[in-house]
């Protein structure tokens, strides 16, 4: 047909400005190195924060007794409760429920979020009972997974920056959080306290080490991303204060921020020059499942406007607002196997609206697939260069031996292709033979437990 002359270039450019051969991998993969080390020397000495996380004591599986969680990242929160029965039993029983936050929640005052919060918590806890247990004489402890930027100066203590995703509460910025959510409760007269502040990947990685000694570095790929990795304490320069003996702590590296030679397009600069955020989190808008829907679109409006995709210079209405296509929707046409590639034709007509022939169909899964692409193999780089910066500075710690990277979010649980290219460019930069021994495992949810296992790792009790 006759758009297919006019798509095929432009196609054959985004698939070159896309492309991440090895050296750019190599390239990706040694700056990223470069920059947790640059981090980790003063604040501010790197796009990555390298926040240090104050968990410095890992579970190990002995961990007995009732705790809980309370996960807020986004519109929902998670409650959960954990009977933990030691190296034996491990994990006796667990319950959890999720409640979404009313929306007027999000722009009322503090005292208003936090009560909210503890009531719904405390409800939850009166429904304790059957294998739920708390030891005599104790209170509740609570590990408390906080998905929003803050600074934290001991694992119990967490000044908030800003509220961020929608959140516009009122009072809270500049206070500790965990002095709200504990005066929250105790305001309702409950006996419960916050022993534990995480970062959701700092939960991951904990929840994940409790079932596997060799796990060092978590990874979340969802609407954003994030890592985080145990770290050395002789090898952190602005740790000017140690809050413990333990040798090691883990570090949030907030490697979103990341943005050194990453392949971008001009549909990657136009996407962020409009973003709520301009200049920043550049490898979260690369990689991270907020965005890779958004880039393609992008790039679809364009074929359609000069490459007559959809026939004639004819660019479909819906196409042309922000985000109406969404990353599920391109993991959804990648999957298509058909012949006539049924299932793209449905998304494009009911996200889009467009009557697409076959040829048109063909092209839009090779736009996701490129974008798809680009985003795992770079995120497979970011690994590698995590993993390099510790094998280099311990020789022997990682490579030649069995190093677990725990992964959780939506887009690596969902999206096969991504998993794919992630893990092949690991296996690429890495070698056969180091990259055996390197296990990308997913780790499901483990932030929830995670978060409970380091409140009982961090017990008042203890
Ligand atoms: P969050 O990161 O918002 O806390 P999740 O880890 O569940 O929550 O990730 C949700 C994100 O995962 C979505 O925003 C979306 O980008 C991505 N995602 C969800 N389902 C799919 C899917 N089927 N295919 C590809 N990506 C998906």
């Amino acid at each position: 047909t006759d758009h297919s002359l006019r798509v095929a270039p432009l196609l054959t450019k985004l698939q070159k400005d896309c492309a991440t051969p090895l050296p750019v991998l190599r390239h990706v993969a040694d700056a990223m190195a470069d920059d947790m080390r640059a981090g980790l020397a003063v604040d501010g000495g790197s796009d990555l924060k390298m926040i240090l996380s104050y968990v410095d004591t890992l579970p190990t599986g002995n961990e007995k007794g009732l705790f809980y969680a309370l996960d807020l990242g986004g519109t929902n929160f998670r409650v959960l409760r954990v009977q933990l029965g030691g190296k034996e039993e491990r994990v006796i029983a667990t319950e959890f429920e999720q409640v979404s936050i009313p929306q007027e929640l999000m722009f009322a005052t503090s005292e208003e979020l936090f009560d909210f919060i503890a009531s719904a918590l405390g409800k939850f806890a009166q429904k304790e009972g059957g294998n739920f247990e708390l030891q005599q004489g104790r209170t509740r402890e609570i590990g408390f997974t906080f998905s929003f930027p803050v600074k934290q100066a001991s694992i119990r203590t967490g000044i908030l920056i800003k509220w961020t995703k929608g959140f516009a509460v009122s009072g809270t910025a500049g206070k500790d959080v965990v002095a709200c959510l504990n005066e929250a409760m105790e305001r309702q007269g409950m006996d419960m306290q916050v022993s534990a502040l995480v970062n959701d990947t700092v939960g991951t990685l904990a929840g994940a080490r409790y079932w596997d000694d060799d796990v060092m570095v978590a990874v979340i790929l969802g609407t954003g991303t994030n890592a985080c990795y145990v770290e050395r304490v002789d090898a952190i320069p602005k740790m000017t204060k140690r809050m413990s003996k333990s040798p090691i702590t883990i570090v949030n590296t907030e490697w979103g921020a990341f943005s050194n030679g990453l392949p971008l397009t001009e549909f990657d600069r136009e996407m962020d020059a409009e973003s709520i955020n301009p200049g920043e989190q550049i490898f979260e808008k690369t990689i991270s499942g907020m965005y890779l829907g958004e880039i393609v679109r992008r790039v679809l409006v364009k074929m359609a406007k000069v490459g007559g995709l959809f026939g004639g210079s004819y660019v479909p209405e819906k196409l042309v607002t922000p985000f109406v296509l969404r990353t599920p929707d391109i993991c959804a046409m990648q999957q298509d196997t058909s012949r006539d590639l049924e299932a793209v034709e449905s998304v494009l007509y009911d996200v889009a609206g467009v009557k697409s022939d076959l040829s048109a169909r063909k092209t839009v899964v090779d736009i996701c697939d490129t974008i798809a692409k680009r985003g795992g193999r770079l995120a497979g780089a970011g690994i590698v260069g995590i993993l390099q910066k510790m094998e280099e500075d311990s020789k022997g710690l990682i490579f030649g031996k069995r190093t677990v990277v725990a992964m959780d979010g939506g887009l690596y649980e969902h999206y096969p292709q991504y998993r794919g290219y992630l893990q092949e460019a690991v296996t690429e930069l890495l070698g056969s033979e180091i990259s055996k021994n390197v296990m990308i495992e997913h780790s499901k949810d483990g932030s929830g437990i995670g978060a409970a296992l380091l409140a009982a790792a961090n017990s008042k009790y203890e």
